[in-house]
C-alpha cells in the first residue's frame, strides 16, 4: 500500500498539538515519531515490528516502549492490525487523523444493547449502530484485501453468504471494501482470500494473517464493541451491499 510522502514538518507541528491533548509522555512520543519515520516518511502507513526490535533504537528496555504503544493504540494514533509472535502489525495515524478522545468515545459508544443479551444472538443488521460497530472492528480497512475502505465505499460481507445459512452474527460479518463483496459473492472467503493472494493484492504474511483472522472470526474472538444499555439504533436509512439486501426480513428482528 504506496502512500504519498508527506510533510514533515506540518506532521512535527501537527504533534506539537496533538501531544498534550492526547497527554502523551515523553517516551508516547518518541516511539509515535519513530513509528511516523518508518511509515508516513517512507511513504507507507504500515509496519511490522517488534517492541524488542525498537527498543534499543530508542536507548529504551523493553516495558516502557510496549507501554508506550499500548497507549498510542488506546488513543487511535496505532491501529493494530495484527499482532503474532513476531511483532505487532499496525498502521500509523498520522496527528491529524487521530479523532480527538471526546469525539472517539461518543462515536464508540454508537452501538448500545439491553443488559443481559447474548452478544452471539444479536443481529448486527439490525440497526445502523450494530452495523457501525462491524466497520469500527476493521477500523476503516477491508477484512479481506486490507485496503484502506473510505465510510462512502465500504459495506457489510457475510463470510458464509446468507443463502447457505450465514447468520448476521459478528461471527460472520465483516467490513470489506465493494470490490472485496462484489468479486468474492458465494465463495468461501478462505478460498477468496488465497485467490488475493494469487493476484499479487495480499503477501504471503496478509493470507496467513488473514486466514488466522477469519479463524478468531468464527470463534468469537473478534467481538465488536458494543455497550449494554438500552438499545439506541437509530433506524436512519444508508447504503446497503448487495448481499446485506438479500437477507430475509425476519432476520432483521432481535428476540430481546
Ligand atoms: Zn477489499
Amino acid at each position: 500500500m504506496k502512500e504519498k510522502k508527506i510533510d514533515a514538518v506540518e506532521v512535527w507541528k501537527e504533534l506539537d498539538a496533538l501531544a498534550p491533548r492526547l497527554g502523551l509522555t515523553v517516551i508516547d512520543r518518541a516511539v509515535y515519531l519513530h513509528l511516523l519515520r518508518r511509515t508516513h516518511v517512507e511513504g507507507k502507513r504500515r509496519l511490522r515490528f517488534s517492541i524488542l526490535g525498537i527498543a534499543p533504537q530508542l536507548g529504551l528496555s523493553g516495558h516502557p516502549v510496549r507501554e508506550a504503544v499500548r497507549r498510542l493504540m488506546d488513543k487511535g494514533a496505532l491501529r493494530l492490525i495484527e499482532r503474532s509472535n513476531i511483532g505487532h502489525l499496525v498502521e500509523v495515524r498520522l496527528p491529524r487523523e487521530v479523532r480527538a478522545p471526546r469525539a472517539r468515545r461518543a462515536e464508540d459508544g454508537g452501538a448500545k444493547l439491553r443488559p443481559g443479551t447474548n452478544l452471539d444472538e444479536v443481529d448486527f443488521l439490525r440497526t445502523r449502530d450494530l452495523r457501525q460497530a462491524i466497520h469500527a472492528r476493521e477500523g476503516g480497512l477491508c477484512f479481506y484485501c486490507l485496503r484502506q475502505t473510505p465510510a462512502r465505499s465500504h459495506c457489510l460481507d457475510h463470510v458464509v453468504p446468507a443463502v447457505e445459512g450465514g447468520r448476521n452474527s459478528y461471527r460472520n460479518l465483516v467490513s470489506c471494501c465493494m470490490d472485496c463483496n462484489g468479486q468474492k459473492r458465494a465463495q468461501a472467503a478462505a478460498d477468496f482470500l488465497r485467490r488475493l493472494y494469487r493476484e499479487g493484492r495480499l503477501s504471503q504474511e496478509d493470507l496467513s494473517g488473514r486466514l488466522r483472522a477469519l479463524e478468531e472470526l468464527a470463534a468469537g474472538k473478534l467481538r465488536p464493541r458494543v455497550l449494554s444499555e438500552e438499545d439506541g439504533g437509530s433506524g436512519r436509512s444508508e447504503k446497503r451491499c448487495p448481499s446485506a439486501q438479500i437477507l430475509p426480513p425476519l432476520r432483521n428482528v432481535l428476540k430481546a
